[in-house]
């Protein structure tokens, strides 16, 4: 048997990691401080559901709230309980509420529901009336038809005055539907069925944008603002230029072979070698979140958007060949010199050579499904604020 004490010292995990994923947590409270300069008057609050949009509730929470965040928003309870070690004194506001059962959950990690249908309200009441005075959101749909109460019963809950003392919201909140399409006439409808919501729950903190409504204007603003994407380096606005990068996604190249004229590459064989060609084999494939639909040829979007995902590696863009597998993608590296690129070496899958947005539009979706979508695999490495 080899005894491990007597070994001599290996490398870092992260130095070889066969993917790795940077997180930048000054980046992400730059960001943060750009959002709340951006918000104006109102008070601005950071999105952390789904792990921090993959990121990692922990790291990202803490430097979120070491910037100055104090009201954060998580999907499912689940999410704030995680939260609230890393965020003492927050608000915590669950977007999906609360739901028979979770009554302990939410008061012994003082989390704030986020109401959003009459059965909701109605269970809320009754929590209420059992226990006594707690805070909570309401949330109105304005027009998206996802969650929250209707508008005409939003107003009759305001105005009803039988309503029981110890039912006190804290944030009236609605959701915009195509904020990212500044043009969209339904920003302004959204935002008077909101003004409507706001005047008649007056003295309650109202709040309307995430990311996009924020770059929409004062008028959008009201007295909290919600950003998620822009935080994490994502377009937050089609087509316009994203705050800084925060993750860096990497994938090490385990093998460079030479490829024959007329061979072809990966699974179907969908792609054949018109030259002699040297390809970087890397690993990473959509078990991580590098989806298939980045592939270079092979599967349907191909025919509708014809170029797939590149990589980045000795300071060139470099395609993807062929179909992605599961562990492992091939970059074509025919173009570089002769030795520039070599096993061990990494290449770049997002980052700040190959936007986030950039490759997210190659496979088809957004930035938003490509973080929440990384997988556990990855070796991670947070670069914290000095
Ligand atoms: C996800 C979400 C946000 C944050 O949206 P971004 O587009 O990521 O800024 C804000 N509010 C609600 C209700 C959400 O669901």
């Amino acid at each position: 048997m080899i005894d491990p004490e007597n070994m001599r010292e290996l490398p870092d995990d992260f130095d070889i990691a066969p993917v790795r994923l940077t997180i930048d947590l000054q980046a992400l409270a730059d960001n943060w401080r750009d959002m709340a300069q951006r918000s104006g008057q109102a008070r601005t609050a950071a999105v952390v559901k789904a792990d921090a949009y993959g990121l990692g509730i922990e790291d990202c929470g803490t430097a979120l709230y070491e910037a100055g965040a104090r009201d954060f928003f998580v999907a499912v309870a689940q999410e704030g309980v995680t939260l609230r070690a890393y965020a003492p004194s927050a608000r915590i506001f669950v977007l999906s509420g609360i739901w028979p059962g979770q009554e302990r959950l939410f008061f012994e990690n003082d989390l704030v529901p986020v109401l959003a249908s009459e059965e909701q309200l109605a269970f809320w009441m009754s929590v209420v009336a059992e226990y006594g005075d707690y805070p909570c959101a309401l949330q109105v749909d304005t027009g998206f038809n996802r969650l929250g109460l209707r508008l005409e019963d939003a107003l009759a809950l305001a105005g009803d005055v039988s309503r029981p003392a110890s039912f006190s919201p804290v944030l009236v909140l609605s959701h915009l539907h195509s904020g990212d399409s500044p043009e969209a006439a339904s920003n302004r409808t959204q935002l008077e069925a909101f003004r409507q919501v706001s005047a008649a729950f007056e003295g309650i903190d109202a709040s309307l944008s995430a990311s996009a409504g924020i770059f929409l204007g004062d008028d959008y603003h009201f007295d909290l603002t919600r950003p998620g994407i822009a935080l994490y380096g994502g377009e937050a606005v089609d087509g316009s230029k994203p705050l800084r990068p925060v993750a860096t996604a990497e994938a090490r190249i385990l093998q460079i072979r030479e490829g024959r004229e007329g061979e072809t590459v990966s699974y179907g064989g969908t792609h054949r070698l018109l030259r002699p060609s040297r390809l970087a084999v890397a690993s990473v494939g959509y078990a991580d979140g590098y989806l298939r639909s980045l592939s270079g040829s092979g599967i349907p979007l191909r025919q509708q958007i014809a170029s797939g995902a590149h990589g980045f590696v000795a300071g060139n863009r470099v395609p993807v060949v062929g179909r992605v597998t599961m562990d492992l993608t091939i970059f074509d590296v025919t173009d570089l010199p002769e030795g520039a690129v070599r096993v061990g070496d990494y290449v770049e899958l997002f980052g700040s050579n190959v936007a986030l947005d950039e490759i997210a539009r190659a496979a088809g979706t957004i930035g938003y499904e490509m973080l929440t979508s990384l997988g556990l695999r990855y070796e991670r490495r947070y670069l914290y604020a000095d």
